[in-house]
């Protein structure tokens, strides 16, 4: 049995190299040595995981149960503010404060039991189910060593992503199996989770490789944006469907025999959030295996629909969800279909998936996103100018012949939105003065830059968020923060904004050369995680078009 405090020796040796190559072999290295099960459990926990995808929302422990626990082990309770000031980020802190115990226990936790505990976590439930996590999590740190705590705290806040991204942990999986990487990053498109990647490629016959729907969630294909729909028709070609962009939460749902499972777009399970949705669901289509594809909306008495922040309520309040359902209704609109009676179907071209969609909707008396087959740009861009007069976001651009790329951004789908906006990442934020004193409230924003896991500031925004979202915004950073210069604190790159902007300006101030004006956050993006946020590259791209546009001025 391979200990835990081995794991966090790899990992701490992991935190100490900068080459991308000599973190595969050493992570990679790694999981060879471990039984399956074992090694299925590490590869999670080493990207900032503790559960499989899908499963991970029912931990439901903040940064700050967390840092109780341990401070209070030491009885360092009050100490925070010290400790935070002195540590480099969350678990060094609770490293720090693991260290003030008079004496540390031997390692003596495996792998294969924090893996034990965290699903027990994850499985408390219902009445005093706090407390149960709570004690769960203490009987964990009372028996781990100062450096095991430290990496316990990293997966169950996931912080550990900074160090190992998914990108490097393909790489060490392809390491340590001998698979070429093409296979693996295959896989994982199906799998979506490290850890039944290496299964697969272990050769577990329980991992289906395709075929089969196994209620697993598979990563969404993503859109990439367009101006315009002639720029759609340009990029595409003439044989493609323009659908409605709805304005809510992107849901798959898979079902087996009337039992329902609903994932989100980051792949977690909000079955419990959706009940509405999975009863509907089972009464419609109650004998087949399926796996579609939608758009859950909020919508008022009248079904007419309502701002994506009324839905956002229900995934953050999962305990008045009976309320909720009575008080702001939901509405379903499928637009594909992945899988159906144990076939997966993401090979097919999306015209024939969606016939296959439509009829199964249709014999179900289930709802579609609108849609058109436009003859020619004149009737796609009709259609666009319908759908946003009637209040739609915009349209969906897609080619009739594309496949469903899982997790791709790829040239299948675009997405065409009437005011331009732009999903950045916070990567620091600075104190406020006057009647923002005491909360973190000029949030520094930044693109995706080249590698993952990069990115570069491009403008700087307080406005937007209400006091309440000051509030709890600063909460959140300070358990993300990395560093604090001046009034600044620099943080972990977590959390996802969607940016309007009046314009891009050429500016000497960022690395980028190009910051933007009047910068105002739009709203969180829960939904999106920093690897799905826009680029530098197409922030250029929109510079460029920009330059254009204007009209050179007199004199
Ligand atoms: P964005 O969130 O701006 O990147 O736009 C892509 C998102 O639009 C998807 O993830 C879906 O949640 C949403 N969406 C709304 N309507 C559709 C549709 N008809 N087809 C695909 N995605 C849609």
């Amino acid at each position: 049995m391979a200990t835990f405090q081995q794991f966090a020796q790899t990992c701490q040796a992991l935190s100490q190299t900068q080459s991308r190559l000599q973190m595969a072999e050493v992570a990679g290295g790694f999981l060879a040595q471990l039984d399956l099960d074992q090694a299925e459990a590490a590869a999670r926990f080493m990207i900032g995981r503790a559960l499989p995808v899908g499963d991970e929302a029912r931990l439901n422990l903040s940064g700050r149960a967390v840092w109780r626990v341990a401070a209070e082990l030491t009885g360092a309770a009050d100490r925070g503010e010290d400790i935070f000031a002195e540590a480099v980020d969350f678990g060094d802190a609770v490293e720090i404060v693991m260290r003030l115990r008079d004496t540390e226990p031997a390692p003596t936790l495996s792998i294969a039991e924090v893996a034990a505990r965290m699903r027990e976590i994850a499985a408390a439930q219902g009445r005093h189910a706090r407390r149960r996590k709570l004690d769960l999590l203490r009987g964990l740190f009372i028996r781990a060593t100062a450096l095991e705590a430290k990496y316990l705290a990293k997966i169950l806040i996931r912080e550990m992503r900074h160090g190992m991204s998914e990108g490097v942990m393909l790489d060490a999986i392809a390491y340590a199996t001998g698979a070429p990487i093409a296979d693996v990053r295959r896989i994982n498109m199906m799998q979506g989770d490290p850890g039944r990647v290496l299964r697969v490629l272990r050769g577990d016959a329980a991992a289906p490789q395709s075929g089969g729907l196994a209620m697993r969630p598979l990563k969404p294909m993503l859109a990439q944006p367009a101006d315009t729909v002639a720029d759609a028709f340009a990029m595409l070609g003439p044989e493609l469907a323009l659908e409605h962009k709805l304005d809510g939460a992107r849901v798959q749902i898979h079902g087996a025999a009337g039992h329902i499972r609903i994932f989100s777009r980051r792949l977690n399970e909000i079955t419990p959030s959706l009940p509405e949705i999975a009863e509907l669901m089972a009464a419609r289509i109650p004998n087949r295996s399926f796996i579609f594809d939608g758009e859950v909306v909020a919508v008022d008495r009248q079904g007419n629909p309502l701002a994506f922040q009324e839905l956002m309520r229900r995934f953050r309040r999962i305990r008045e969800v009976e309320r909720l359902r009575e008080q702001s209704p939901v509405r379903l609109f499928l637009f594909d279909v992945l899988g159906l009676d144990d076939e997966l179907l993401i090979d097919r071209e999306y015209r024939d998936r969606f016939a296959i969609l439509q009829q199964t909707a249709h014999a179900a008396g289930l709802e579609l996103a609108g849609r058109c087959l436009p003859a020619n740009l004149n009737e796609g861009e009709q259609f666009y100018a319908a759908a946003r007069a009637a209040g739609y976001e915009g349209v969906m651009a897609k080619r009739l012949d594309s496949r469903y790329s899982p997790g791709v951004r790829g040239r299948g789908w675009l997405k065409i939105k009437g005011a331009r906006t732009l999903d950045l990442v916070i990567v620091a934020a600075d104190w406020g003065y006057g009647r923002r004193h005491g909360w973190l409230s000029n949030y520094h924003l930044a693109a995706r830059s080249g590698a993952a896991d990069q990115f570069a500031e491009v403008g700087k925004t307080f406005k937007g968020l209400t006091d309440d979202q000051f509030r709890e915004m600063t909460e959140r950073l300070l358990a993300l923060k990395t560093a604090q210069r001046g009034g600044t604190v620099y943080v972990r790159p977590a959390v996802v904004v969607e940016v309007a902007y009046s314009d891009i300006q050429r500016s000497p101030q960022y690395e980028c050369g190009m910051a933007l004006r009047f910068a105002r956050i739009v709203r969180l993006r829960e939904d999106k995680i920093p690897a799905d946020a826009d680029s530098i590259e197409s922030i250029g791209r929109e510079f460029e078009r920009q330059i254009l546009r204007t009209p050179p001025q007199p004199g």
